[in-house]
């Protein structure tokens, strides 16, 4: 997969995600990225990208024509993402989409946000990384590469590590052990020590559904909804 980020921020790329698996995969060439700085688009000396709000209110908006121009030099093909609170919110489902995508371009917007018009132009999809509020969309860029990147052929070692994980199938994860069998007293649940592989399946089902039920009603509705089909 090979990333495009558009950014005034290009030294913070490709951050965390240069250690662990994604780091990994980035230096075996599973995924490349490439930033482009919007600055460099800027007309005046002091590279100005972004100036106040038509019809008025606080802070500022990054302008429509430096932002295009940035865009229209370095188009590269596929879907282009806007990082935004106004988007759709991001998924495990929307990033198993997002991680079939051969090229993906993410815009980062500073400041209160981009001029509309850029969104329109370009048929932008905006994504969210949920309900609240960052100065930055290099943050939510990095969170959404990682849950996208980490879905790539290859990435996790063990791909059945996968299809058990929270949201895999709807539910959250169910409580997970390792050794010391006794910690300070505390111990690992019996059942889990017994090797009976059809009754620890049935007591993870029965955790996970619990755990979802009390901290994500909302899940667990939907849970529930699918298994009625
Ligand atoms: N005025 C905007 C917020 C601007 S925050 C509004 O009320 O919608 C500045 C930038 O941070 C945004 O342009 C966006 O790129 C990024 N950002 C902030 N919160 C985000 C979130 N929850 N998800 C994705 N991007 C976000």
């Amino acid at each position: 997969m090979k990333v495009k980020v558009f950014t005034i921020f290009p030294e913070i790329f490709p951050g965390f995600l240069g250690y662990s698996l994604t780091g990994r995969a980035l230096n075996e060439g599973k995924w490349s990225i490439e930033t482009v700085n919007i600055r460099d688009y800027a007309t005046d000396k002091h590279g100005s990208v972004d100036d106040t709000p038509c019809g008025g209110g606080a802070g500022m908006i990054m302008r429509a024509d430096i932002l295009g121009k940035a865009i229209k030099a370095n188009y590269q093909d596929g879907r282009i993402i806007y990082m935004s609170p106004r988007g759709r919110p991001l998924t495990q489902s929307k990033a198993h989409e997002l991680s079939k995508e051969e090229n993906l371009t993410i815009i980062c917007g500073r400041f209160e946000g981009i001029d509309e018009r850029i969104i329109e132009e370009y048929g932008i999809e905006e994504i969210s990384i949920g309900d609240y509020i960052l100065t930055g969309g290099e943050q939510a860029a990095l969170i959404m590469m990682d849950a996208i990147i980490r879905l790539l052929p290859g990435v996790l070692g063990n791909e059945a590590s996968l299809s058990d994980e929270s949201f895999e199938n709807i539910l959250l994860e169910h409580p997970q052990y390792t050794r010391p069998i006794d910690w300070e007293g505390r111990k690992v649940p019996e059942i889990l020590m017994s090797g009976h592989h059809q009754n620890i399946a049935k007591w993870r089902l029965e955790q996970a559904e619990k755990i979802t039920k009390e901290r994500r009603p909302d899940l667990y509705q939907k849970y529930l909804d699918l298994k009625k089909v």
